[in-house]
Order: structure tokens, then sequence, then C-alpha cells
């Protein structure tokens, strides 16, 4: 199998694999005071310490999570409610991934007043930002990596424009796409919130991680034992979280050598893929680890098929929005609706050579000059 999805979701790691065993053994439950729980739950210490550490934030601002969708959830309707007294207006970018843009949506139900910065070419509007922050503005909630056309977007100078109109405003940042893709720290982007998973970077579905500043105050969403400081109740999963740890521990040591090298196989795919009539959309500040292609004359779910039945794996824009029936994330960017249908999403990882390229490439180009006839 040839795989560029991993946008979607990412192989995982040895490194992963190994940890995931090593903390099955350790099975007892961490919130348990026996050494077996206390064993427990030193791997989840440690994990906390090894997350801190690649986001340059202090241990006791990490909370684990089940996912990237849960922390997203927690950050905009836990700090909306923590900051209901304050105000109830809440930016968030016409891009956002849709565990951040249906629940901005879900608020609107209970009185919240949602707008929309847009991101046309992949940019951030800062001069409508200034004209969409208000007083009562609560919170802003805007990706760091677009997760359809890698589009990085500039979170540092927003949070600057932001804190400088309303210094109390909260920022938060959906880095599920961009975190271990592009270097930055929770003080680099001026972030009081922010939110990465655990399966985009080569380890398990089933954990991610919430940033939350210290002196930052959030409400749970959820309620129980009162895991995770009362932010996350629930036994933590314990093995996915320290497989998650020690996957980004990795990653992040060898950061600089792994962008480098994703980024050659971008600017490798994106000329070649130019050379064939395919129009490229990702923006020159992008990740470069996801390539947005537009395709002359073939709809995305027909290639998407035609690679399939060939052991090849890409993605018509997001995974999580497939069952979306327009694609709100290429339009707000400024496809036309007819681009938008034919657009595919290539990503890749350290895991994909040159060599899968220039098999997807020869594939997608006999794909086009057969699909293209077909009416
Ligand atoms: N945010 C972005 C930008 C994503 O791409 C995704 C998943 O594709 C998520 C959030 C959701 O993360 P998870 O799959 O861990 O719930």
């Amino acid at each position: 199998m040839i795989y560029f999805d991993s946008a979607a979701t990412t192989s995982p790691s040895d490194i992963a694999k190994n940890a995931f065993i090593e903390a099955s053994e350790f099975y007892a439950n961490p919130s348990s005071t026996h050494s077996a729980g206390i064993k427990a739950n030193d791997y989840i210490r440690i994990s906390r310490e090894y997350i801190a550490k690649t986001l340059g934030a202090k241990p006791d601002e990490i909370y684990f999570m089940p996912s990237g969708t849960f922390a997203n959830n927690t950050a905009i309707i836990g700090a909306a409610k923590a900051k209901m007294r304050k105000g109830k207006h809440i930016i968030i970018s016409d891009s956002e991934h849709p565990s951040v843009y249906n629940t901005a949506n879900e608020l609107k139900k209970l009185g919240y007043e949602i707008s929309l910065l847009s991101t046309k070419n992949g940019e951030i509007n800062i001069d409508e930002l200034k004209s969409l922050i208000r007083q009562d503005t609560v919170l802003i909630s805007v990706m760091l990596a677009n997760n359809e056309t890698g589009a990085l977007y500039d979170i540092k100078a927003l949070s600057d424009t932001a804190k400088r109109i309303n210094k109390d405003v909260l920022i938060h940042c959906d880095a599920v796409q961009g975190y271990l893709k592009t270097k930055f720290t929770v003080n680099s982007l001026g972030v009081d919130l922010l939110s990465v998973s655990s399966h985009k970077v080569h380890a398990f579905k089933g954990s991610g991680a919430l940033y939350i500043r210290n002196g930052v105050k959030v409400e749970p969403i959820v309620f129980g034992g009162g895991q995770e400081k009362g932010i996350c109740s629930g036994t933590e999963a314990v093995q996915s979280i320290y497989a998650f740890a020690s996957s980004a521990k990795n990653i992040y040591e060898k950061l600089d050598k792994n962008i480098e090298y994703v980024n050659s196989l971008y600017s490798y795919a994106s000329k070649e893929f130019s050379s064939i009539g395919c129009k490229v959309n990702t923006p020159v500040n992008s990740t470069g680890y996801v390539l947005s292609i537009s395709l002359p004359k073939v709809k995305s779910e027909v290639m998407l098929n035609y690679l399939s039945g060939k052991g090849i794996y890409i993605s018509a824009g997001s995974a999580c929005s497939s069952h979306a029936k327009s694609n709100r994330v290429l339009e707000a960017f400024g496809l036309s609706k007819a681009d938008a249908d034919c657009t595919v999403r290539i990503s890749f990882s350290e895991y994909n050579t040159a060599e899968e390229i220039d098999i997807l490439c020869d594939t997608i180009k006999s794909g086009i000059d057969s699909l293209a006839k077909i009416k």
C-alpha cells in the first residue's frame, strides 16, 4: 500500500507500539492509591512532562483528553462557560475543523454570538479581526495549520492584535495539524489554550491533550471522578497516552530533520503535479505536510476510488468532513465549487519516499487520461 493520507491519521511508529506494550504491563487504575496504581500514574506523569517539553509549556499546564475533538470542545465550551459573565461573543475562523466550527455553532443555541473571520488564500485577515473584536469578546479560536490546504495561519499576529484591543480575550489554537510539523511553542504563538491529538503524530487513536495556560479558567464539559484536575473526568488511557508522549518526544528530538525531509517531498510532489496539469492550491506559507491540488476535469471522489483500487490512499478534502455536502473550507479558501469538487489532498509523513510520489503522480496522470473522458 502507498499511504498519502497522514493528515487523516498516521501510522503508529515502533516507538509508539513499544511504549504501548511497556505501559500495558502496568494496567492498574492510575487513580488507585496502591503501588500498582502509583506506577501506572507514573506513566501519565512522565507523559505530561514529555508533551509539555514539546510545547514549551509546564507539565501542570497539560491536560490529557481522549482526542483532539475532545480538547477543542473543552477549550471552547469550557472557556465560554468560565467567562459567561464577561460576555458571549466568540470569534472563530471560517476554515476551522468541524470540532471547532460545530462546537461554536452549538453555543449559538445557548445565546452566544459567533463571528467568522475569513481566511481567503490561507491567510487570516488582521484588519477584519480588528473590526470583529469587542469588549464582550471572550474567546478567539483559530487553527495553526489547516487540515485541507496545509495553510499556516499567523497566530502570533492574531494574538498580539487581539490582546491589544481586548487584553482579557482568550486565544485558543487548534494545533492538531501543525503539531510537530512546524516549530512553535505556546509562548511563540501567544496562546492561552492549545489542542493536539495523538493519532496525527504516529501514535494511537484515543488520546490528545489540551494546554491551559496557568491562571486561565476552563470549566469541565464532562463530570465524574475528577481526573485531570477535574477538567477531563474518566479513567486515563494510560497506554495510549504514554505511546502518544513517547512518539511526540521522538519526533520533537529530530524535528528539524523531519521537517526538512517532508518539505523536500512536498516541493518535489508539487512540481510533479503541476507538470501534469494539476493546479496547486496550497499557499506558500504552509506546513509542507499537506498538498492540495485540483485535478483537471476529474471529480475527487472518482479519482479517490481509482487510486484506492490500486492500493494508493489519498483523500478528498478532510476525512472528517467527507460526509459534508459542500466543501466549506475549500470555498472559504477561495476555490470555486467546480474546483473544490475536483480537489484532492495528498498528505505526507516522514515514512513517505520520492519513489512513492513518482508512482502516485504516474497513476494520477493515467487516471486523468482515462477518467476525464467519462462524463
Ligand atoms: N482539528 C484538526 C485540524 C484536525 O485535522 C482533526 C482531525 O482530523 C481534529 C481537530 C480532530 O482530532 P481527533 O481526530 O483527534 O478528534
